[in-house]
């Protein structure tokens, strides 16, 4: 695909948006805000060339309003989207749109997309390409119900029921024995159809101490798929990432990369164009895919730091049909990296806390690397998630990044609102993130316990 662009629509707001934005200047090209009525004031708006307000508050009626943004494209003149993650940058029905509309979609195909956005059929297609699935089949589930406990009881209980389409930690659920299997899926099928509009189930094995390690990958229109290191991502709670690292701690490098391999690998096979990643499940020295995201990930910082490329930067040039200059053997890890996420959230009950922030402290020193739109004075708005900030540590090894983390999350302060600052605090000096290397319940257990 030859696709030059001068002028890039930014369908998004938040951090992403001005990361958008500063990629996109620092390669000359001009930025579209298309923005929602309570972000008139944000930096990225401001700083735009154009900016176009596209709806009111609700997103339904804005950031995930395809007709919306397609009038703003058409009004503005520009020939690209950038969809940033979250609201429609997985939705393979809006990437057709731009495709047809003669616009570029920044993220790879529709088809990719679609592809990719079942969780069952992109299971299929990467066991396909030879990359190891979480136990279970590739297909939905049998309609007969002799048939459906017989499959749940080779698969082995515990089994976790999951939506096709599901995303965000959400359409889940664990199921220990028979006697739950029939009613855990009801409740699974009936949320996946309110929430996803797709009431398909499928089952597969629950990993009982699993980490959760992702593999980045970018890949060009010309053939080229490289892999850009790991990521643990395993502090989560519900499901939702709460600290990132990067690379994932006491795993081999040599595991690494050949599973590494086979995500760029499986990249070439499916004609895999843009940023990516590979969620993989790491249990007893084993990898298996959970899901692909066809789209730049809120954690992509922990990767650019240790890698020192700009991975917004490249995204943008692949869409506009640059060839890759990079090689693999040009990628190479240096030292480590965090990234807390900070949210505007009630630290005990984790309920948002949206409002005015009347004081900003941001850290800095050595390292330190602060991803967010917001300043003193900002307003956090009660329609859209609650993550205010990212905050980044880099290090030349892993304790030297956690020390700088430490002293930048001292330092960082918020006012006006709540936020889970205090819960950091206290997490990067517990032993288990020390130590590294915590599975994906560590979080919940030490909350539970907390
Ligand atoms: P989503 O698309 O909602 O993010 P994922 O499929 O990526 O859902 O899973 C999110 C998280 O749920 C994983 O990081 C992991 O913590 C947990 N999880 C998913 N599948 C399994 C499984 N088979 N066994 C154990 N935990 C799982």
């Amino acid at each position: 695909m030859s696709a030059g662009f001068d002028t890039v629509l930014i369908a998004n707001r938040g951090e992403i948006a001005l990361r958008i934005q500063r990629a996109c200047r620092a390669l000359g090209l001009r930025t579209v805000a298309a923005y929602a009525e309570p972000d008139r004031e944000a930096p990225h708006v401001r700083h735009a060339d154009i900016a176009l307000c596209i709806g009111p508050a609700a997103a339904q009626r804005s950031y995930l309003d395809p007709t919306a943004i397609l009038l703003a494209a058409e009004a503005s003149g520009a020939q690209a989207i950038h969809p940033g993650y979250g609201f429609l940058s997985e939705n393979a029905g809006f990437a057709r749109s731009v495709e047809e509309a003669g616009l570029v979609f920044i993220g790879p195909r529709s088809e990719t997309i679609a592809l990719m956005g079942d969780k069952i059929t992109a299971k299929r297609a990467m066991r396909a390409a030879g990359i190891p699935c979480v136990p279970g089949p590739d297909t939905g589930l049998p309609d007969d119900p002799v048939a459906l406990h017989a499959l749940a009881e080779t698969i082995g209980y515990p089994v976790i029921a999951k939506a096709a389409g599901g995303g965000g930690g959400r359409g889940m659920r664990v199921v220990a024995g028979p006697e739950e299997l029939d009613a855990a899926l009801a409740v699974t099928r009936a949320e996946a159809a309110r929430a996803f509009g797709n009431p398909e189930v499928y089952l597969e094995k629950f990993l009982r101490h699993p980490r959760h390690v992702e593999i980045q990958v970018l890949a060009d229109a010309h053939g080229t798929a490289l892999w850009l290191g790991a990521r643990d991502c395993s502090l989560q709670r519900r499901h939702q990432k709460v600290l990132e690292e990067a690379p994932p701690p006491g795993i081999a490098a040599d595991a690494i990369a050949a599973i590494g391999e086979r995500c760029a690998a499986a990249c070439r096979d499916i004609g895999y164009r843009g940023l990516g990643t590979f969620e993989l499940l790491y249990e007893d020295g084993a990898f298996y895919f959970i899901e692909m995201n066809t789209r730049v990930q809120v954690e992509h910082t922990v990767t650019e730091m240790v890698t020192g490329l700009d991975l917004v930067q490249l995204q943008l040039r692949v869409a506009r049909g640059e060839k890759l200059a990079l090689r693999q053997d040009d990628i190479a890890v240096q030292g480590h990296a965090f990234e807390c996420r900070i949210n505007a959230e009630h630290p005990q009950s984790f309920v948002a806390s949206p409002g005015r922030v009347t004081g900003w402290v941001q850290p800095g020193g050595p390292g330190i690397r602060v991803d967010t739109h917001m300043a003193a004075g900002s307003v956090v708005p009660p329609y859209y998630d609650s993550m205010i900030a990212k905050l980044i540590a880099h290090g030349a090894d892993r304790s030297a990044a956690l020390a700088r983390l430490r002293v930048a999350l001292d330092e960082m302060q918020v006012e006006g609102i709540h936020t889970n600052l205090a819960l950091h605090r206290r997490l990067v000096r517990t032993d288990f993130v020390a130590g590294g290397g915590a599975d994906i319940h560590a979080l919940e257990q030490f909350l539970a316990s907390a």
